[in-house]
Order: C-alpha cells, then sequence, then structure tokens
C-alpha cells in the first residue's frame, strides 16, 4: 500500500461544466467590438494588372476611364433609321448600301428617308436613332416593310447608359471579384491600385505533432491545424507564411516567434493558448506584457491568446482543430479584413429551419458544425471538439445565441455557410 492511497479525489461537481461565476467570460459581440475598434490597417500600396488582381483589395476608389458604351450602338440586330420618319401602320422604306457591324460601322450620316441594316453592338449612324428588330419586317434586300408606331430609341444603347465616363465604378475595401473584372476592362481600366497581400504566419504548437507523411509515434498525432489553417489564408485572399512546428518549451518557441514576426503582418499560432503547464504561448505573450487572455464566451474556443510579439499581432488559437477553425472564422478572419484593408465585415447569415433537436444553456455562444439539406440545417452527429471529421462533414455553421435556446426540428437557426466567411 503506497502512502499515496490516503489520497481522496475531489467530488465531481454537479456543475463542473458550468462556467465560473466569478470570471467575466467575454462575449463574443464584445471581443467583435473590441477587435474592430482596436485594429488597422497594415500593408502598403501596388498597381497590379487587371489578370493579377482577383481577390486583391482595393486600395483606392476606381473611376471610369470611358463610358460604357462609349458610343450609342445597336442592341439588337435589325434596321436603323431615324424616328422621325416613322408613322402609324404599314410602311416601307429603301435601305441603303453598306450596313454598320460590331466593330466595322457605317460611315457617314444615313440620307433622310433610308434604313441601314445595323447588327447588335454596331455603332448607331449618324442620322439614325432607332432600331426595329429584324423579327419584325420582311426584306427583300432592297427595302424593309413594318408596321409603325415605334418608340424613339428602340432597340439601342445610349453612350453611358451603363458608366458615365469619370463615373464611380468600385469602392476601396473591395475584394476584386471576376465580375469587377470586366467592370474595370469595359471601361478602360486596366490596371487597380490594391493593398499589398497581408502576410499571415502559422505556426503549429506542441509536443505530440508530427509532420504529414513522416512516420509519427504511436503517441503521436498529425499537425492537422497548418495546413487548415495556411489553406484557409490563401483562401481568403491573403499570404500565409508557413512556419512550421514549435515545440512546448519557452526558449525554442520564441525563436519561432521572433521569425515569424519578421516574415509576417500576422501571426496565427495554434495550441498552448491555455493557462496549463505546457501553454507555452500564453506564458511567453504574458512575458511581453501585451497579453490578454480572452477567456470568450463560445464553444468551440474560449481561451484566445492575444498579444504583440515584436510589434506583429500574435492570435494564439486554441489548439483543437475545431476551436481553431472556428476562432480563426469568427475572430481573426475579421481582424485579418481590417488589417488587410478591406474593412469590417460581419458574415450574412440565413436563417433556416432547424433539421435537429438541442438545449442549449444560457452564458456562451455555441457554433456548431453543420450543413444544410433541402433547406434545412443539419449538425454533426458529435460536438466533440476533436472530432476534424465533422469539420469537414460540415459546409458552414450554425450560430446558437449566447441566451438559453430550446431547438427543435424546425425551430428557425441562424446558419452561415462557410462562403459567409470568404471560404
Ligand atoms: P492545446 O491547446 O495545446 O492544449 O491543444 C489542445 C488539443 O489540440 C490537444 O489534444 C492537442 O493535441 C490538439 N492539437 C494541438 N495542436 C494541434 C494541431 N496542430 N493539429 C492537431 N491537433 C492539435
Ligand atoms: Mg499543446
Amino acid at each position: 500500500m503506497s502512502k499515496h492511497n490516503e489520497l481522496v479525489p475531489p467530488p465531481l461537481r454537479n456543475d463542473c461544466f458550468s462556467l465560473p461565476a466569478d470570471t467575466h467570460w467575454t462575449p463574443v459581440s464584445e471581443a467583435l467590438a473590441l477587435l474592430k475598434e482596436r485594429l488597422q490597417v497594415c500593408v502598403g500600396m501596388e498597381t497590379v494588372p487587371l489578370y493579377r488582381a482577383l481577390g486583391r483589395v482595393l486600395a483606392e476608389d476606381v473611376l471610369a476611364l470611358r463610358a460604357n458604351p462609349p458610343q450609342p450602338n445597336s442592341a439588337v440586330d435589325g434596321y436603323g433609321l431615324s424616328h422621325a420618319e416613322i408613322v402609324e401602320g404599314p410602311q416601307t422604306v429603301p435601305l441603303v448600301d453598306g450596313r454598320s457591324a460590331a466593330g466595322d460601322p457605317f460611315e457617314g450620316v444615313l440620307p433622310v428617308g433610308h434604313a441601314v441594316r445595323i447588327l447588335t453592338g454596331a455603332t448607331v449612324p449618324e442620322g439614325v436613332d432607332t432600331v426595329i428588330l429584324q423579327e419584325d419586317v420582311t426584306t427583300d434586300g432592297q427595302a424593309i416593310a413594318f408596321h409603325g408606331p415605334l418608340k424613339r430609341g428602340s432597340n439601342t444603347r445610349k453612350a453611358g447608359e451603363d458608366v458615365a465616363k469619370g463615373g464611380f465604378i468600385l469602392a476601396k475595401g473591395r475584394r476584386i471579384t471576376p465580375a469587377d473584372l470586366a467592370l474595370a476592362a469595359a471601361t478602360g481600366v486596366s490596371e487597380l491600385p490594391v493593398f499589398k497581400r497581408l502576410r499571415v504566419a502559422v505556426v503549429s504548437t506542441g509536443d505530440e505533432l508530427a509532420e504529414p507523411g513522416s512516420t509519427a509515434r504511436p503517441d503521436q498525432i498529425f499537425d492537422a491545424n497548418r495546413p487548415m489553417l495556411l489553406a484557409m489564408i490563401a483562401q481568403f485572399g491573403f499570404e500565409p507564411v508557413d512556419m512550421g512546428r514549435a515545440p512546448d518549451d519557452r526558449e525554442g518557441l520564441k525563436g519561432f516567434l521572433n521569425e515569424a514576426a519578421i516574415r509576417s503582418d500576422l501571426i496565427l499560432t495554434s495550441g498552448g493558448a491555455s493557462a496549463g503547464d505546457e501553454d507555452h504561448m500564453s506564458a511567453l505573450l504574458n512575458d511581453t506584457g501585451s497579453m490578454t487572455l480572452w477567456r470568450l464566451a463560445i464553444k468551440p474556443g474560449r481561451p484566445l491568446a492575444l498579444g504583440m510579439w515584436q510589434g506583429t499581432p500574435v492570435f494564439g488559437l486554441p489548439g483543437n482543430p475545431v476551436a481553431a477553425k472556428v476562432c480563426t472564422l469568427i475572430f481573426a478572419k475579421p481582424a485579418m479584413d481590417v488589417m488587410g484593408g478591406a474593412g469590417w465585415h460581419a458574415p450574412v447569415g440565413l436563417k433556416v429551419p432547424a433539421a435537429f433537436a438541442k438545449s442549449k444553456k444560457a452564458g456562451r455562444r455555441e457554433y456548431l458544425r453543420a450543413r444544410l439539406r433541402d433547406g434545412r440545417a443539419e449538425v454533426f452527429a458529435s460536438e466533440g471538439s476533436g472530432r476534424i471529421s465533422g469539420l469537414s462533414w460540415a459546409e458552414g455553421l450554425v450560430e446558437l445565441p449566447d441566451e438559453a435556446m430550446q431547438v427543435q426540428e424546425g425551430t428557425e437557426v441562424l446558419y452561415y455557410p462557410y462562403s459567409a466567411f470568404g471560404l
């Protein structure tokens, strides 16, 4: 018998999973308001050609260098003529020689009392203000016959009716889409002022981590967070900087942070963010004096260690891949947007009926791995935050509010597709 046999484990308390009454758990909305208030743009500008601008963030408002369309043109294949000469009822108008085609305009002025063959996109010749659809005429190649009246300007596009020269086309802070490239090109803009890509370093921490592809000891797990976080950063449109895996020792981790601070504008670490023996991230940030351990009223997640390392902000994410992803989407993504010049964006969710039932307690916001099927939100069978399969199964998150909530099948819940976060 060892003397330790006298030790009695403490009884399990009924409320062992409830939030401590004496601690302030920061609500998600409060944490977000603080980030919004305290962060600012921290990247410079550059000019890039259209073909390299997709997904970049505009650093200035962009104005049209040219009107769209630049000249009046025809919206259809048909015949152009002067509205003043069109009468009510059936009529016949002779055709001039020649035609106006897109890129091959009719030269000169249309003689009075005539019509001219005109094709879609072709410049409307002088003397023409109205186009009649070819389906509405009969012709022998010499003249056209049709029924009046026609509306003045029918089937024509006016110069600048879409965008005027000098008109506003794209706003500073906008993330450039394929359609934006069409708009810029159409209005004579061939390069765009953008913010330099925010460089975001990713460090995994933990002695239990092995590199995917390596031979892992039985007690090791493969580093799942790094490939995920690097890929998320790239999909957000920022520049991922892979810093590898740091050991669970303070000196070693310091070296990684020093290097990351040189090579990036923002550092994301995962693991070691709580207040345990091996939680070196929070301990190191604490030493700098800039550390705030955010005990967030969020599940999954909870402790998020925020601090500055040699002038570079650090988000110390929880190690659990599910919590790491959720905290990245909810907290780090909006922070990256602000720092990268895109401004603050709250994700846009959808209210949909639940395909599940759940009794949620008050005191923290919860995010469930979810997906939409038949217009209803399904959630992953297990809420365990180590269940990486559920992250991959999910196509978005259901957000349950800070307050208590009884969800029945059919109860309206808030669903955010991953795309709402830019994924
Ligand atoms: P920690 O926050 O360091 O206490 O880690 C919490 C849990 O997440 C532990 O089970 C870790 O083994 C796990 N974990 C930490 N980092 C990673 C990672 N990069 N990939 C997969 N699991 C991780
Ligand atoms: Mg750890």
